[in-house]
């Protein structure tokens, strides 16, 4: 008998699925494992005899495949999973997630959030991820201390993050991830422009020859919503992947999470610059972003990796549950049961996601040289049960795989021939640690947003740009029969016309049931002066409950104003302050500036169209500073009110939009 060569591991007894290029699978197979890598593939029989192991794991019953790859994750997410859900994208993105990372996130929060999810990926056989986010650093040493394989890459934006004030300080902070990391074996650096709306083409440029300077993969963002798409083709005219490709950042090792929105020509272009494709279904169809064609990009050449995306819009790494998606899926949205197999389906978590992610020269299939990243799945589960019993088709352990395997069926973990969970139990990760260290963060976030939720201020800082103001104001306001008398009042000797104007506004108040919570107006300002081609300006003003004393002829109102520019829709807006109910009015003005007995004020003659405020209107207004101020300025309203045929009883003391709702 010929001497047994000596290995570390044999791996014997179980169904082993290669996930080779002929798609090779061996009942009663083992896996030869030596030094950290793959030194034989055979069956038990042939295997035992050849090699005399150091250990020897019983997988009978149990199926033994290649470690599963998620192509993209944020993977310290993990600590905002559950934090809001059921938004538009944009009200998730910049009225949540922004806001509460660019407080929260720093080097702690993210290597704990980053060691949970280490911790849960793990234990669902999830043995590389590619991840993007900030401070990667700390993803980086969390992924290496667990013994995970991981693509860090390091987040570049044109705003302002959590890690650098400016793209340039990004860039420079990229640079220097990727010289402290490049030379890591299992930890693989990575540059990461977030996606070309947060971007611009300098910042995809220089992460290219970053990429390629270093050999490294450049991570981004493409064609995750229709509205992107749309949006590219009227800024740049061209899709975000063909904007990215002409910028060459396919140029070397591309990954593309998500292209759910793409067409032929952005397949074409993914396969000629072999750049991974990274569709994440969950998060894909919790934020209602759409269903990526996974067929034809199959059928085009593209390869096809799959994703979680970050755990706060997924809400879970369990990528079992990704590639039960992307097999089923396309059945539903094409009406075709044949379209991407199981085993296509699993592809996209091993052999062919290795390709999407330039691992597959390392990982991906169970192959002699490939590094032993290896995961042995229970097969004896009810859900799952009678597996592998249809011997008749090679091919049904994929189905078992595909359509029953949960996270929870996987046994054994091991990467580079090292376990990393073995009868279901971390060995690289304290579990109650890693829970109790997110737990605390998850304390202090949650203690943020229940004070932000109620303080509408704090709501509005969180989307930025606010200037505050505290008003002090003697104003008037009564319903016209006669709109002529204002332009009279307007010509007569004692007033000075200083500026004049005509606009259209259109508000929505956001109103609470709570009125000491304040209102939100948002306000679309349109000039309508004859021969005025101004755009039109949106605002977001927030005014706390007023206090007002009543002068003759006038009331006195001080108040604290606060306003920003509001760069956001409307719908935006409505549901990020998610209003008890809202009141829309629309009004034209023609308002004057006028110095009268000496003093500024500003008389403004509005009509409002429709809805139960409907009238014409006069309205004056200074700003006072004192109670004497506000005296004679309440004097000298009077006079005009007079000067218009105004008496004191036709005089409201009300806002527009109360007038609005207690008719
Ligand atoms: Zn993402």
């Amino acid at each position: 008998m010929a001497k047994q060569e000596q290995v570390d591991v044999l791996l014997a007894g179980g169904t082993v699925v290669t996930m080779d290029a002929a798609g090779t699978i061996i009942r009663d197979g083992a896996v030869a494992i030596r030094a950290g890598a793959i030194v034989a593939v055979g069956t038990a029989a042939e295997l035992s005899k050849r090699y005399k192991a150091t250990s020897v794991e019983d997988c009978t019953g149990q199926a033994i495949v290649p470690g599963l790859i998620n192509g993209h994750a944020h993977i310290p997410m993990s600590l905002l999973r559950g934090i809001v859900a059921d938004q538009q994208l944009d009200v998730w993105l910049f009225g949540y997630m922004f806001p509460v990372e660019s407080r929260f996130v720093n080097a702690d929060f993210v290597y704990h959030g980053s060691r949970l999810s280490c911790a849960e990926m793990i234990k669902g056989g999830t043995t590389s991820f590619v991840d993007m986010y900030f401070f990667e650093e700390e993803v980086a040493r969390a992924a290496d201390e667990s013994g995970m394989r991981a693509i860090c890459g390091q987040t570049v934006m044109k705003l302002p993050t959590p890690d650098a004030p400016n793209y340039d300080v990004g860039l420079e902070r990229s640079r220097k991830f990727i010289e402290q990391w490049h030379t890591h074996e299992r930890v693989i650096p990575a540059i990461a422009p977030h996606a070309p709306y947060t971007c611009n083409s300098d910042i995809y440029r220089t992460s290219a020859a970053l990429a390629r300077e270093y050999g490294v993969p450049l991570v981004t963002h493409l064609s995750e919503t229709a509205r992107e798409v749309q949006e590219a083709q009227e800024l740049v005219g061209k899709s975000p992947i063909a904007y990215v490709a002409d910028l060459d950042a396919f140029a070397d090792k591309g990954i593309a999470a998500h292209c759910v929105h793409i067409d032929k020509n952005d397949m074409a272009l993914l396969k000629q610059h072999n750049a991974g494709a990274v569709p994440c279904p969950t998060s894909n169809l919790k934020l209602a972003s759409g269903v990526a064609k996974y067929s034809e990009m199959l059928k085009a050449g593209v390869n096809v990796g799959i994703g979680t995306d970050g755990p706060a819009s997924n809400d879970d790494q369990d990528l079992w549950m990704e590639v039960h998606l992307a097999a089923i899926l396309p059945k539903g949205v094409t009406g075709d049961p044949t379209v991407v197999t199981a085993k296509q389906a699993f592809m996209m978590a091993t052999s062919m996601g290795a390709r999407a992610v330039h691992l597959d020269h390392l990982v991906g299939s169970l192959e002699a040289g490939k590094r032993a990243d290896i995961v042995i799945v229970d097969l004896g589960g009810l859900h799952i049960t009678p597996a592998p019993s249809y011997r008749y088709n090679p091919d049904s352990i994929y189905n078992h795989l595909v359509y029953s395997a949960r996270s929870g069926d996987v046994r054994h973990v091991m990467v580079d021939g090292k376990y990393l969970l073995r009868d279901r139990a971390l060995l690289t990760l304290d579990e109650d640690e890693v829970r109790r260290n997110a737990i605390a963060i998850a304390d202090q976030i949650n203690q943020f947003l229940s004070e932000r939720e109620v303080n509408l201020l704090d709501k509005i800082l969180a989307v930025g740009g606010v200037k505050q103001q505290e008003i002090f104001e003697v104003q008037v306001k009564a319903r016209l029969d006669n709109a002529a008398a204002v332009e009279q009042m307007l010509q007569s000797s004692g007033v000075t016309v200083t500026k004049a104007s005509e606009r259209t506004q259109y508000d929505s108040y956001f109103m609470f049931d709570d009125p000491q919570r304040g209102r939100v107006r948002y306000r679309e300002d349109l000039r309508s002066d004859p021969g005025s081609r101004l755009e039109p300006k949106y605002n977001l003003t927030l005014t706390m409950p007023p206090t007002r004393g009543e002068l003759p002829n006038a009331v006195v109102i001080s108040r604290a104003r606060y306003t920003a520019p509001a760069d956001r829709s409307r719908r935006f807006y409505r549901e990020y302050f998610a209003p008890d109910h809202v009141v829309e009015i629309e009004k034209q003005r023609r308002r004057w500036r006028i110095l009268y007995g000496g003093e500024d004020f500003a008389v403004n003659l509005d009509t409002i169209a429709t809805g139960p405020a409907q009238g014409v209107y006069l309205e004056i207004k200074s700003r006072s500073w004192s109670a004497r101020d506000a005296e004679e300025k309440a004097a000298l309203i009077g006079e005009m009110l007079a000067l218009c045929g105004i008496s004191e009883e036709h005089l409201l003391k009300q806002e527009y939009v109360d007038l609005a709702v207690s008719q």
